[in-house]
């Protein structure tokens, strides 16, 4: 830069910097309207609940400076398009399960679940204590992407059948519904795994085009209806042991918000995150009770099938290892899994046993 140009640019930085002055201060520049896309069909059960409770969140906590509208999956993307949507710009922000987009990263499974991972509370620990934002954070910079955890649906059921599961080898050429890295695991067992979309399920349950689905649990699975078309349900899956969901802002639209509306989307986000958690986990106690009464069956799988399940995870886990940033998220998630897990299970873990066994 010559003297002369140099000179020109400093007088209009100068001139900037007076008028910046004068201005309200930066970013406050009125109402801002931020479109969310999301994975969820509109009105299903504690998923869209969680997008409208982040976007409830953000516009009371900025006195409505900014508000959110949601559009709901097929509004203005599908429901597996949101990711690209607001990577591209098209859309300001998506509420979903991150484990939609492993295609675009492996490593997303790890912020929703991954086969024979962390429970909620173990998800927590590690997201807020131990790394987990930070590496969430650092996928979200490849696709330019700011990512919070923004809900959990605890431990999801092992899904709706249409015959009883004995053997491994009732996973062979059996049609099911599996997200994520889980249903990876379920093709190694012979099953022909799908991914579609939570309100498009139903549909494929009901016209045969699936044998069966993973969904989440009792109380989402019972508003779903699910129970209408079979009754065999498993109660506990590997798959989601406790499935986060996230909210992601393009990152230059969230840098382009204040520091403290910046702030509130990570509030918005976290206080959701455990919100959602106990709308769930309050639900479906008496959801389960409800599916029973009215003749579903409750069943278990067999050791031989939790065996089949945890190789088939290992193999999947294992294959994506050649994946530096994969790996360094695996290390870092089972690591605090680990650690967290050891003292849960000698404190709560001993504490619920002796306490169900004093009571009755
Ligand atoms: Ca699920």
């Amino acid at each position: 830069m010559d003297r002369r140009s140099f000179l020109k640019t400093s007088a209009l930085g100068g001139a900037a910097a007076a008028t910046t002055a004068l201005a309200a201060p930066a970013y406050a520049q009125g109402n801002r309207t931020l479109t969310m896309v999301t994975t969820w069909g509109r009105g299903l059960a504690g998923v869209f609940d969680a997008a409208q409770r982040v976007a409830d969140n953000i516009t009371a906590m900025t006195d409505g400076q900014l508000t959110v509208e949601i559009k709901a999956a097929g509004e203005l993307v599908g429901a597996f398009e949101v990711f690209d949507a607001v990577s591209s710009g098209q859309a300001d922000m998506y509420h979903g399960a991150d484990y939609y987009f492993v295609g675009q990263h492996p490593g997303y499974a790890f912020f929703t679940a991954v086969p024979f991972g962390m429970t909620a509370q173990e998800l927590s620990n590690w997201y807020y204590m131990d790394g987990g934002m930070e590496l969430h954070d650092e996928l979200g910079q490849i696709f330019g992407l700011k990512s919070f955890l923004a809900g959990n649906t605890g431990a999801q059921a092992g899904g709706w059948f249409s015959k009883e599961i004995n053997s491994p080898e009732d996973f062979n050429g059996l049609k099911f519904r599996m997200p994520g890295l889980g249903g990876k695991a379920l093709g190694k067992l012979g099953a022909s795994v799908q991914n579609i979309p939570g309100s498009e399920v139903y549909q494929a349950l009901s016209s045969g085009a699936i044998d069966g689905t993973e969904w989440i649990g009792p109380w989402a699975d019972e508003k779903a209806g699910f129970q209408e078309i079979t009754k065999i349900y498993y109660t506990a899956g590997f798959h989601e042991p406790g499935a986060g969901l996230s909210v992601a802002t393009n990152r230059e639209v969230f840098e382009s918000l204040s520091p403290a509306h910046q702030k509130v989307i990570e509030i918005a986000s976290a206080e959701c995150h455990q919100w959602n958690l106990s709308q769930f986990l309050a639900n479906n106690g008496a959801a389960l009770a409800r599916l029973q009464a009215g003749g579903v069956k409750i069943m278990e799988f067999p050791d031989s099938v939790w065996d089949a399940f945890g190789k088939a995870s290992k193999e999947v886990l294992a294959e994506n290892m050649s994946d530096e940033l994969f790996k360094k998220i695996h290390d870092s998630a089972m690591a605090s899994m680990k650690s967290s897990s050891a003292w849960i299970e000698t404190s709560s873990g001993v504490y619920t046993k002796q306490r169900d066994r004093v009571l009755g």
